[in-house]
C-alpha cells in the first residue's frame, strides 16, 4: 500500500518570508524520495477549512500588517476546523509570523493587540514603538532530548542525525510559552523565542512553532522527516510506521557547514 499525505498550505500569498515556501518544496521532495504520495492544498483568504482534510498544515511568516490581514478570515473561516484537527493530533508547523499567530494574543509593535488562533498556549509581545531591538541573524539550536530521541527512531535502520536545527530569524515579537507548552530546542547561537529566553520554538501535541526561516525544513531534513512521520502515524493510526533511509549526505554536509560556521 502506498502511503499518502495531504499538505495544507495556509495563506501562501500573505505569509511567506525569507524562503518559507521552501518548507513546502522540502516536504514534497522528501515525500517523493520516501515513496509517499502527496497533494498540496492551498487555503487562501476566503477559503473555508474543513476538519479532517489535512494531515499536515503549514503557515509561514509575515510582517505585522500581513498577519493582521489574515486574522479575521482565520477566525471566521478556518479556526474551528484547525483547532479541532490540531487537538486531535494533526501536524501543524508555523514559522515566525505564523508561529506568533498560533498563540493566544499578539501585541504588535504599534501597540495594537490581535487575537491569535489559540491552538497553542503562548503569547507574543513586540517591544513597542520606541524599542528598535529585533532578533535578527543566524540561529542554531539544540533539539530537546525527548524530541531528538523520538526523531532518531523513525527510520527503518539506524541513521545518524544531528541534534541541531539551523536557520535564520528576523522578528521583533517576543514569545512567552504558557504552562504545559514545551520549547522545541535550546538556543546555542542567536535568540529564538525572545532576546533573553535561551529557548526556541514550541510544541504542543503535534503543533510546532519556530522562529526559523531560511528555510527551516530544507536546512533540517531530519525535522522534515519527523513531521512527515508524525503525520503518517496520525493518519494511519500506526506508531510502527518507519521511513526508509535516504542517500542525503549533501544535505547533512550543508547542515554541518552551517553549524561550524555560526555556532
Ligand atoms: N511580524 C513579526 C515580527 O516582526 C514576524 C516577522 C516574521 O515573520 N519574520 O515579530
Amino acid at each position: 500500500m502506498t502511503l499518502s499525505l495531504t499538505i495544507t498550505h495556509l495563506y501562501p500569498d500573505y505569509l511567506n518570508l525569507y524562503g518559507d515556501l521552501g518548507n513546502i518544496i522540502a516536504l514534497k521532495r522528501r515525500c517523493e524520495w520516501l515513496g509517499i504520495d502527496y497533494q498540496v492544498h492551498l487555503l487562501n483568504l476566503g477559503d473555508t477549512a474543513i476538519p479532517e482534510q489535512a494531515d499536515l498544515y503549514f503557515m509561514g511568516g509575515g510582517q505585522d500588517q500581513d498577519q493582521v490581514r489574515v486574522i479575521d478570515d482565520f477566525h471566521t473561516l478556518k479556526r474551528d476546523a484547525i483547532q479541532a484537527d490540531t487537538l486531535n493530533g494533526v501536524v501543524f508547523l508555523g514559522v515566525c509570523g505564523g508561529y506568533q499567530l498560533m498563540g493566544n494574543t499578539f501585541l504588535m509593535g504599534n501597540g495594537e493587540e490581535t487575537k491569535g488562533l489559540g491552538i497553542i498556549d503562548l503569547e507574543t509581545k513586540a517591544p513597542g514603538p520606541n524599542v528598535k531591538q529585533r532578533c535578527t541573524g543566524n540561529l542554531i539550536v539544540e533539539i530537546l532530548p525527548e524530541i531528538y530521541q523520538e526523531m532518531q527512531a523513525i527510520y527503518t535502520k539506524p541513521k545518524t542525525i544531528p541534534q541541531t536545527l539551523v536557520g535564520f530569524e528576523n522578528h521583533s515579537g517576543q514569545t512567552y510559552l504558557g504552562d504545559g507548552v514545551r520549547p522545541l530546542a535550546k538556543t546555542i547561537s542567536g535568540f529564538g523565542n525572545s532576546a533573553e529566553a535561551k529557548y526556541e520554538g514550541a510544541r504542543f501535541k503535534n503543533t510546532f512553532g519556530s522562529y526559523m526561516h531560511g528555510s527551516l525544513l530544507p536546512k533540517n531534513p531530519h525535522f522534515a522527516d519527523y513531521l512527515i512521520w508524525l503525520a503518517l502515524v496520525k493518519k494511519y493510526n500506526d506508531p510502527d510506521i518507519r521511513l526508509p533511509v535516504l542517500a542525503d549526505q549533501e544535505e547533512w554536509d550543508a547542515h554541518q557547514y552551517f553549524v561550524q560556521r555560526y555556532a
